[in-house]
Parts: C-alpha cells; sequence; structure tokens
C-alpha cells in the first residue's frame, strides 16, 4: 500500500514536472527532451478504460509539440499509468502468469541476481557472417554475485550469428560489466542520462548495448530504417539491430529481441515479426543502473499482453540526423516513461516493479527511439560508463557534443 502511494505520488510529481527547473539545463542538447516533459499533450487515457487498446494516437496528431509553455496540469497523466487504477494488485498472486519465484521476490534485490537469466554460461559458439568475419566466435557468461555489487564477465559476443557490417570485424572482448545488486531510486526524478557514445546497458549474454547515436551523431536507427542519409560516415546495422565498433566491439543499437529466438534457425533470418507476440518477453538485459530490460512485449494493466510503445517521436522535421536532441518526450504516447520504462507487475514480481522495454515503436505507430533505456530510473554503476580503456564508443566525437566520460546528464 506504502508503495503504491509512493508510486503515485511519484506520477504526480512527473505529471507537475515543469521547466522550471528543467530550464537551466538546456544547453544541452537535450533541451528538445527537456522541454517535451513540459508539454503533455495527454489526452492519451487508455488504461482507465481497462480493455487493451491502441494507445497513444490520438496524441500523435497534434504533431507541433514543441510549443514549450507549461501546459502541463497534467491532470489526465495520470489516468495513462497502470498504477492508478489497482487492478495489478488484484490478481491472484498464485496466478499462472508468473514464474516461479515471483510471490517471494521483493523489488529490492534486481534479478540479475537470478543465475537462470543469464545466457551463455556455458560455451557457445556463433559466426560473424560479415565476410572476413569469423565464424568460432565464443559467447561466454560469468556470473560473480558480491555482497552490493554483481559482477558479469563476458566475451561480449552474442549467442546468435551476426553481422558486425562495416565495423567488421567483432573479436573476443573481455567485457566486465557491474549491477548494482540493489537498485536505489534516483531522488526526486532527478535521472541520469545513459552516456550519448558507447554502452549504456548490456544483454544477458554479456553484450553491449549502445543508446541511439552511431560515431556520427545520427540516429543509427533512424538511418536503417531509411529516415535520413548519412553523409558523414558510413554506418549499417546487421540482423537484429547490431553490429561492431572499434576495438571490434560488437553491441546493439536496438531490437535485440532474437537473443530469445529459434536458435537452431539461422539468425539471418529473424524479423521482429518472428518474435512470440502472445507472451511477455523474456529478459533481455540490464541497464546500469540495476533495472532488468525486456524485449518487446509486456502487461497491460489486465495483463494482456501488448507491443510495448515508447513515448518519444520526432520534432517537427527532424529526422534523427541530429540523434537524440531531435526527439521530444511527449506525455502518454505510449506505455513508457521518459526513461522507457514502466511500473508493473512482470512474470518476475507480483509487486509493481520497475523496468526497461526494448521498443520498436512509438505509441504513435512510428519507430521506437530510444530502443532501449535513455535514462536511469535507479542510479547507475558509474563503472561501466566512461572510457573503460578507451574502447568504448564508435567514431570521433564531434566536438560540440560531450565526449563519452563527459556525457553524464541529468534531467531527461
Ligand atoms: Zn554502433
Ligand atoms: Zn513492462
Amino acid at each position: 500500500m506504502i508503495r503504491v502511494v509512493f508510486i503515485f505520488g511519484l506520477l504526480l510529481m512527473s505529471m507537475s514536472c515543469s521547466t522550471v527547473s528543467d530550464e537551466s539545463h538546456n544547453h544541452d542538447d537535450h533541451e528538445h527532451l527537456v522541454k517535451a516533459t513540459s508539454v503533455s499533450v495527454a489526452t492519451a487515457s487508455p488504461a482507465a478504460t481497462g480493455t487493451s487498446v491502441v494507445t497513444g494516437t490520438p496524441v500523435a496528431t497534434g504533431t507541433p509539440v514543441v510549443t514549450g509553455t507549461p501546459v502541463a496540469t497534467g491532470t489526465p497523466v495520470a489516468t495513462g499509468t497502470p498504477v492508478t487504477t489497482g487492478t495489478p494488485v488484484a490478481t491472484p498472486q498464485d496466478s499462472s502468469l508468473f514464474l516461479a519465484g515471483a510471490e517471494g521476490r521483493t523489488s529490492e534485490e534486481t534479478l540479475a541476481v537470478r543465475l537462470d537469466i543469464w545466457l551463455c554460461q556455458d560455451d557457445l559458439y556463433v559466426s560473424d557472417l560479415t565476410p572476413r568475419g569469423s565464424t568460432n566466435l565464443r559467447c561466454n557468461v560469468s556470473v560473480n554475485i558480491l555482497e552490493d555489487t554483481i559482477i558479469i564477465s563476458a566475451t561480449g559476443i552474442p549467442n546468435h550469428d551476426f553481422e558486425s557490417t562495416n565495423g567488421c570485424c567483432a573479436i573476443e572482448q573481455q567485457e566486465l560489466w557491474y549491477l548494482p545488486r540493489f537498485p536505489s531510486d534516483a531522488i526526486d526524478q532527478d535521472y541520469e542520462y545513459a552516456p550519448v557514445r558507447g554502452a549504456t546497458a548490456f544483454t544477458v549474454t554479456g553484450v553491449a548495448i549502445y543508446g541511439p547515436e552511431d560515431g556520427p551523431g545520427g540516429d543509427a536507427v533512424a538511418h536503417e530504417l531509411g529516415l535520413y542519409e548519412e553523409d558523414r560516415q558510413p554506418i549499417d546495422l546487421g540482423v537484429c539491430g547490431g553490429h561492431s565498433g572499434p576495438g571490434g566491439q560488437y553491441h546493439y543499437h536496438y531490437d535485440a529481441n532474437c537473443i530469445h529466438w529459434h536458435a537452431e534457425t539461422s539468425s539471418t533470418n529473424y524479423m521482429f515479426q518472428d518474435v512470440d507476440s502472445s507472451v511477455h518477453s523474456a529478459i533481455l538485459g540490464f541497464a546500469f543502473d540495476g533495472y532488468a530490460i525486456y524485449g518487446s512485449y509486456g502487461w497491460d494493466m489486465n495483463f494482456e499482453v501488448k507491443e510495448m510503445r515508447s513515448s518519444y517521436q520526432l520534432i517537427d522535421g527532424a529526422t534523427g540526423y541530429d540523434g537524440i536532441s531531435d526527439y521530444i518526450y511527449v506525455v502518454g504516447l505510449g506505455d513508457l516513461d521518459q526513461c522507457n520504462g514502466h511500473i508493473t507487475p512482470t512474470p518476475h514480481s507480483v509487486e509493481p516493479v520497475y523496468h526497461y522495454h526494448s521498443t520498436m515503436h512509438n505509441g504513435a505507430d512510428a519507430h521506437g527511439f530510444p530502443y532501449f533505456p535513455l535514462c536511469y530510473h535507479a542510479i547507475p554503476d558509474s563503472r561501466n560508463i566512461g572510457d573503460m580503456g578507451g574502447t568504448r564508443g564508435e567514431g570521433a566525437a564531434p566536438t560540440d557534443r560531450p565526449t563519452n566520460s563527459g556525457n553524464r546528464r541529468r534531467r531527461p
């Protein structure tokens, strides 16, 4: 009960989050995102009706959201979120929807402590399908659970055949990832941005997940989808939204749902449409704050499976060429918050718990920027962030942008 009240309080706070405190940060190139928090177009309130409604469309039509005026009285927003209805808590805790152990789980501890979540604990060999790529690369993950931290050591090779593309070729890494065993939520919603360059999270196979931007600073996914021409540096994403970068580090920019796809079939045939849309997705990985990232399918308030939609859209006239700053957050557009997560029960937790999703679409049925977490709901372990020996990130950061070690921003 306390938790529900607390969450509701957070919602109220997020609704009233205005430009007042945010404007002091508008020197960074997340200006548009910052503005978006004040926009609150939120007529979208499908949550209250209880049926699994396709969200967002009404909101999307109001495209020129960038008025910046603090319209945000916000009342409609609350209806767009699961917690206010109270329904999830009412579900019987012995429901077959939940996986073993979900009843007893407390949200205090990261799911990363469960060893069954990690793949490649036994060596698995895969191929880099790009010409010149190696055909015998080893996916391996080992998990070390300490008192306050979980340390993942990994080769950084995925559990499926993949394409390095023009970043050819992937080589085995010596990845060391650190997760807080007990995620500590950011105070006053002072969420830290995920790094603009380099890894922002990693998979249950120990592979890096990057943010949307590639070396030249564009949204690599928007480019992959043909939304703009990349005239700065050739960028190409391979099967399942990944490719290799400097140092041979394979990484995903979006999707990654193929991690749990049929391994016996060639990965080159993978399409997102192949993912089972009838069940809640499994965990793809973890953000550096310790919260899990699920695949694209999650539960609505009634435990109906649906594709989880992000709440960002391109600003008018933008294409993604300028990366993250081309997008705004529109409250209620999709299912997820500004960090690309939400608080609901999951198959691993009867109690509502924060988690992220991999998003392929937004609430207006366009592409699902930011695809993975854009900021951290809890405080990330900073050992994952920064140059880590200088191999993180790809391409040289343009001079007008923070470099990898200096890109820790606040306030989405
Ligand atoms: Zn990349
Ligand atoms: Zn979810």
